[in-house]
């Protein structure tokens, strides 16, 4: 399940939700201030790339490995 990030208009406070891609544009209740009008952020677009891209086996190793011996 991907993570969101949504905005509140009202207070300015950041809420984090986990919650199905089918759900990411349905509205959102801000704790803070009980505003219903938080919309979703920008940074959960990052966040859901970030998480759901690739296993990640071997992006490390490569990058490390190929900096030895290069001169
Ligand atoms: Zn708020």
């Amino acid at each position: 399940m991907p993570f969101f990030v949504y905005h509140c208009p009202d207070c300015g406070a950041e809420i984090e939700l986990l919650r199905p891609a089918s759900q990411r544009d349905e509205p959102v209740r801000c704790e803070a201030c009980g505003s219903e009008r938080a919309t979703r952020s920008a940074a959960s677009f990052a966040s859901a790339l970030g998480s759901g891209s690739g296993g990640g086996r071997s992006s490390g190793s490569s990058c490390g490995g190929g900096g030895g011996g290069f001169t």
